[in-house]
Order: structure tokens, then sequence, then C-alpha cells
């Protein structure tokens, strides 16, 4: 089983939605599990235009080679959609393959650890909210990069806090109502 991390995103149609959707989508993958979720986040366009953004960073595991969970990526932004009209034109869904393990992959159609992971808030910024000591594959630790995406515009959008009771305590609920805004 590897661990890998992907980026979604969108900005086309029900973009946020959409991304809703797509992690139903990758969980109901038979060949890998979803283990964690981030916030969704507004982000401004970078090297792309149109809307803004809403992103998500999704670990998962999985017994798929990197390549294969590349077509899996591919056949999903499919689905739901995708088009390329010319190079970082507004899409109604995105889906990078982050990190693979600690693999390095350096070939003509995949390149992993994902080349701008490091330099855009729209994955730094949910990475860390998963894995907030997370070491980079050969760049070292992902928060020494945040100094460098401080101008990017990014917002965590509020969405339905799931109230998880204490396992320890078997305390109940806090509330029997979820928080959704
Ligand atoms: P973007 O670079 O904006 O995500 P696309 O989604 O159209 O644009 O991807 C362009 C190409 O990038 C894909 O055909 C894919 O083969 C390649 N690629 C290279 N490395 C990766 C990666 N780590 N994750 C996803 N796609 C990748
Ligand atoms: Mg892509």
């Amino acid at each position: 089983m590897t661990i890998a991390y992907l980026g979604l995103g969108a900005n086309l149609g029900d973009a946020r939605q959409t991304l809703k959707d797509a992690v139903v989508c990758l969980a109901q993958q038979h060949t890998i599990t979803v283990l964690a979720k981030s916030s969704l986040y507004r982000t401004a366009p970078i090297d792309s235009s149109g809307d803004d953004y809403f992103n998500c960073v999704v670990k998962l595991e999985t017994l798929l080679p990197a390549r294969a969970l590349l077509r899996l990526c591919h056949t999903i932004e499919e689905q739901f959609g995708r088009e390329r009209p010319y190079r970082n034109a507004p899409r109604m869904l995105d889906l990078d393959i982050l990190l693979y393990g600690v693999s390095s992959i350096d070939e003509m159609d995949l390149v992993v650890p994902h080349p701008r992971m490091t330099e855009r808030a729209f994955v730094l910024v949910p990475l860390l909210e998963l894995e907030p000591d997370f070491i980079v594959p050969q760049r070292g630790r992902a928060d020494q990069f945040v100094a460098g995406i401080e101008d990017q515009r990014i917002e965590k959008v509020a969405t339905c806090q799931c109230i998880v009771p204490n396992a320890r305590t078997h305390a109940p609920f806090a509330s029997t109502k979820p928080n959704c805004r």
C-alpha cells in the first residue's frame, strides 16, 4: 500500500459542489481508500483565469502504481466534464498527484512530487492542515515554504463541521446538530 496525496481544484460550473462530488467519487473507487480530506478553500486563480478556484487536498491509500493512479485521475476528470482547450484554462475539475509515498518520479507525463506544490498556497495550506509536520521528499519540511506564498489569496470555506464523539471518554456528541453554514 502506498499513501498518496491528491490536489483537487475547480473553477467552472458549481466548483464547490464538484469538489465534494469528486471526493465521494474517489472514495467509491475500490482501488483506493480515502484516509482524510482537508477543508475546502477558495483561492485566486494563479497562472489561470476566470472565477476563483475551490481547492482541497485528499490523502489516500492505494495499491495502484503511480501511473495507474494518474490514469484514474484523468478518467475522473473526464467524468466531470474536464476539457483542455489551452494550457492553464479554467477547469471543471483538476486532479493532481502531489505525492506518491516517498517516490521521486520525473517522466514526461508524470512528475512527483508535483513540481509546483511548494509554491502554491492552494496546495500547501490544505496539505499543512492535514499534516502540520509534513516532510516533502527531497525538499524538506512543507511549512518552510509558507513564507513564499503569503501574497496568494486563500480563504477557508465554512462547511458542515462533523462533531466526532470523544472515543476515549465515550462522551456523547457535543450537539445533536452539525454546525452547517
Ligand atoms: P495542470 O498542470 O494545470 O494540472 P493538466 O491537468 O492539463 O494541467 O495536466 C497536464 C499534464 O500534466 C497531464 O497530462 C499529466 O500527464 C501531467 N502531469 C505531470 N505530473 C503530474 C502530476 N503529478 N499530477 C497530475 N498530472 C501530472
Ligand atoms: Mg492537472
